[in-house]
């Protein structure tokens, strides 16, 4: 196993309004999840992957399981008999901002701890990725989290942490000590600028990715939306550029962007090849509505470098 990604995987209900009780045109029903949607954009590179985490015994659990695995993603998790899988309602309007809600308290996701964890796996896996939601779902999965590190520390694996603050989960005080933490055990880190800004009170991009490598971990990538993303590695500074697209749906551009850098660190592929491929995937990720359905394969990264 290349890489194990760790962290929740939640089902989603798709619809074109939510909230008030009335008739909806559509209704989708899929899942996602910042790991997930990694070990997915991963395995569609050709990386051996593994989603680990927590599922409910339930219909959405089994579906998420099966998904995973169709898409060739290993599934280390243990369906939890007593919690439900979490579920998010997302409203896709035909115009205007979309709503979102969660059901997340309580669910197995939630109820992530230490004694879940497939020990084994981790110790296989070249690459441990983890994310701030995981961290910020509560005491059990940030000990899951950390136990992972140590974990993979004794197995001589890289650590990669993608911060993936939710504001709704953690307040900014409370999460930016525990994300500082968690990036001083990493190695490869993955910040958004607002995010970078949390960690290190910097505002400026390149100066951001100084302090995240001061922070302790070697490499520090700053994902910055449509501007494309600067990373730093060994005091080597590349910035990239956005390819451009016609971008429909901007969600899970961060998690293919992530599963592209990995993809090439593996390839032991220089910073500047890393942060290219990792453009291309968010690029493509873009041009298609959902989380992880758009994430490219080789061939799809190919025709957009190809021209
Ligand atoms: P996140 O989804 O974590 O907030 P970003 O929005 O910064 O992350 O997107 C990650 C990467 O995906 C960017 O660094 C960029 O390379 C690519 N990307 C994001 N939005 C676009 C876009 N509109 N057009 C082209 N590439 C994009």
């Amino acid at each position: 196993m290349s890489v194990v990604a760790l962290g929740e995987s939640l089902g989603l209900l798709v619809a074109s309004r939510i909230g008030r009780l009335e008739l909806v045109p559509t209704m989708d029903l899929g899942f996602g999840g910042a790991e997930s949607n990694v070990a997915i954009g991963l395995a569609r590179l050709g990386v051996p992957t593994t989603w680990m985490g927590r599922l409910g015994d339930d219909a959405l659990g089994r579906l998420i399981e099966r998904q995973l695995r169709a898409e060739g993603v290993g599934v280390a998790t243990t369906l939890d008999p007593a919690a439900p899988t979490a579920l998010m309602l997302k409203e896709r309007p035909a115009a205007g901002a979309s709503s979102v809600v969660y059901y997340r308290a309580g669910s197995a996701g939630s109820r992530l701890a230490p004694e879940h964890l497939d020990l084994a796996a981790i110790g296989e896996a070249r690459i441990l990725h983890v994310t701030g939601i995981t961290a910020a779902l509560g005491e059990a999965p940030r000990a899951a989290l950390d136990a992972a590190i140590d974990a993979a520390h004794a197995a001589g694996a890289l650590v990669s942490f993608d911060v993936n603050h939710r504001s709704r989960l953690w307040s900014h005080a409370v999460a930016a000590p525990e994300y500082r933490a968690i990036a001083a055990r990493a190695d490869v880190v993955f910040a958004g600028e607002d995010e970078a800004e949390l960690l290190t009170g910097e505002r400026e991009p390149e100066a951001q990715a100084r302090a995240l490598v001061a922070l302790g971990a070697a490499q520090a990538v700053v994902k910055l939306g449509a501007d494309g993303a600067l990373g730093l590695v060994d005091g080597e500074l590349v910035r990239q550029a956005a390819f451009p697209v016609h971008a429909v749906d901007t969600v899970g551009a961060g998690d293919a962007f992530v599963a592209g850098y990995l993809a090439e660190l593996l390839e032991g592929a220089p910073l500047a090849e890393r942060l290219r491929t990792a453009a291309a995937c968010g690029a493509v990720a873009c041009t298609a509505p959902g989380d992880w359905e758009a994430a490219p394969d080789r061939a799809a990264i190919a025709r957009l470098l190809g021209g």
